[in-house]
């Protein structure tokens, strides 16, 4: 047998091998509904719904969604739309921590009447300093001690609404000298006089995170529940309220790491920051390591799938490379983007030799290596546009473009020899004068002389305006926060618009969302919401190398 590529492939396949959990699968992806879901999520989700694939069994799809203020529709929406848009289905398996909040209840009085949970009626600063501190254990509550019976009438009456927001909590009784904080007897309950955005007004007291986690895992017969590392030591917790109560199947908790990377930050609590603070334009502006926004600059979902393959996973926590991402993003573009011109910053080139009635249509190949995707027509005649920088009236010595004097190649259409400029009343350049020779149609010579340039161009005649927008790292700083606010550290040339672009006129019937290759500039989308073809929006996905490591 294969060698598992990872250590949870390992546990599970010795799970399978011992027939444990009568050999099903079944794995879940709980997001809290507080925010849109960030590359980070997208590591997770590859790995709990791939998990489930390659072991014939399932993954589930819940909203741990238990502190109401926090949470909101909007968010519940989005998260479904991107784990699809990745490329994942929970098929009938859609839940929420909320779908299970009467059976939760019935747990914790379970505990209460086992004399194992009780009411605490501590106010939050005194409940915290008898909590003690990693070096000091913690002190009883006077409450720990409460009746059974008493408990259970005030939990009823918490229920019931008759207390205020922190009048009392309900806790596990534990153990207040344990070295785990966690274990010091947890708040499993509070009350919280807010209404949910999945059960409405019904609850006026809201389970804990651990208290329902664990619980939703069993209800669903969760047989693996994977987690990031932060919670290793939520593990002791996790088990404690398995093992106190009667529950339906008893899943097991195995963390790994979190997912970082350099120049950007991985937190919804910071992303919900840049969005309140209008940083950027929205939870999906394209500079935002959310999956949305990620889909809207153009990364493929199979790009992603393929970076959190690459990463893989372990049990140390460190930071990944931008550039490993863009890679994988550059190498699933080269093979499935069609190519296509477009002038991000024309200039206007006048070809006199070329008759002024005249117009010819070049084919040109949609990709080099893939015959397969077929071709388009490139129209051209006597007026074109180059890169603004492919032009040097006086040319530095590396500069092998257009100069005065120079010949060079206008991809798949003619060689051209600048023969002088046009300047405006302040000196500025105009166009750019130039001669074509008729024999190089397709761009070869049929004496065979070498060109050192070959430009992209687009046919002032034919070509269509566009807006094309330029996106650059959102933070200067490789850790955000590190050494400063992150809110200032934000690059602020992380977005150019460029309004005045030119591209080819078959860009203008692109749907939105479809990507190309714009030659010599990197790869572009059709922007999602603004793109039509009266006003084409194209967004950067990525340059065509790394400009990442230096
Ligand atoms: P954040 O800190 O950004 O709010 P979170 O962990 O609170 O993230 P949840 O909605 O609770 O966000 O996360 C859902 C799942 O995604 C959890 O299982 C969590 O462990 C996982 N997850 C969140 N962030 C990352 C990350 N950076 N790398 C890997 N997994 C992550
Ligand atoms: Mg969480
Ligand atoms: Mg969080």
């Amino acid at each position: 047998m294969e060698t598992p590529s990872n250590f949870l492939r390992a546990i599970i396949e010795e799970d399978l091998a011992h027939n444990r959990n009568e050999g099903r699968v079944v794995t879940r992806f709980p997001p809290e509904p507080n925010g849109f879901l960030h590359i980070g999520h997208a590591k997770s989700i590859c790995l709990n719904f791939g998990l489930a694939r390659d072991y014939g069994g399932r993954c589930h799809l819940r909203f741990d969604d238990t502190n109401p203020g926090k949470e909101d529709p909007v968010y519940v929406e989005s998260i479904k739309e991107d784990v699809h848009w990745l490329g994942f289905d929970w098929g009938s398996h859609l839940h929420h921590a909320s779908d299970y909040f009467e059976r939760l209840y019935g747990f914790a009085v379970e505990l209460i009447r086992q004399g194992k949970a009780y009411v605490c009626s501590l106010p939050p600063e005194e409940m915290r300093r008898y909590r003690g501190t990693l070096t000091e254990p913690g002190v009883n509550s006077p409450y720990r001690d409460r009746p059974v019976e008493e408990n259970l009438d005030l939990f009823a009456r918490m229920r019931a609404g008759e207390f205020p927001e922190g009048a009392h909590v309900l806790r596990a009784k534990i153990d207040m000298a344990s070295p785990n904080m966690n274990m010091r007897d947890p708040a499993l309950y509070r009350i919280l006089h807010q209404e949910h955005q999945n059960t409405g007004s019904n609850w006026c007291i809201y389970p804990m995170y651990d208290f329902a986690h664990g619980l939703s895992d069993a209800l669903e017969h969760i047989t693996h529940s994977i987690c990031t590392l932060e919670f290793a030591d939520h593990r002791p917790l996790y088990d404690w309220i398995l093992d106190q109560l009667d529950v339906p199947a008893r899943p097991r908790q195995y963390e790994f790491n979190r997912l970082n990377i350099n120049y950007t930050v991985t937190s919804k609590r910071k992303l919900k920051q840049l969005v309140d603070e209008r940083l950027v334009s929205g939870w999906d502006d394209p500079r935002m390591p959310t999956i949305s926004g990620m889909r809207r600059r153009g990364f493929p979902p199979a790009a992603l799938r393929d970076f959190c393959e690459r990463i893989g996973v372990s049990r140390s926590d460190s930071c990944v490379d931008m550039s490993l991402l863009e890679n994988c993003v550059r190498e699933e573009l080269d093979a499935a983007a069609p190519r296509a011109m477009a002038v991000l910053r024309p200039l206007r080139v006048v070809i006199e030799n070329y008759p002024e009635d005249r117009e010819e249509f070049f084919d040109l190949p949609n990709h080099p290596k893939n015959p397969d995707m077929g071709g388009r027509k490139a129209g051209f005649s006597r007026e074109i546009f180059i890169e603004r920088d492919d032009f040097m009236e006086s040319p530095c010595p590396k500069f092998f473009r257009l100069a005065p004097g120079r010949e060079v190649r206008l991809r798949g259409a003619y060689l051209i020899t600048c023969t002088g400029v046009r300047k405006g009343p302040d000196g500025e350049i105009e166009a750019v004068i130039c001669s074509y020779d008729p024999q190089t149609r397709g761009g070869d010579a049929p004496d065979g002389r070498k060109v050192k340039g070959t430009l992209h161009w687009v046919g002032a005649r034919h070509g269509r305006r566009a807006e094309i927008r330029l996106y650059d790292r959102l933070f200067m700083a490789e850790t955000p926060g590190k050494d400063a606010d992150f809110l200032t550290q934000i690059n602020p040339h992380s977005l150019v618009t460029l309004t005045d672009c030119v591209v080819e006129e078959s860009l203008t019937r692109a749907a939105p969302e479809d990507r190309f290759q714009f030659e010599r500039q990197g790869y572009f989308c059709a922007d999602r919401f603004e793109h039509t073809p009266e006003k084409p929006v194209f967004n950067r996905t990525v340059g065509l190398r790394d400009s990442w490591s230096k």
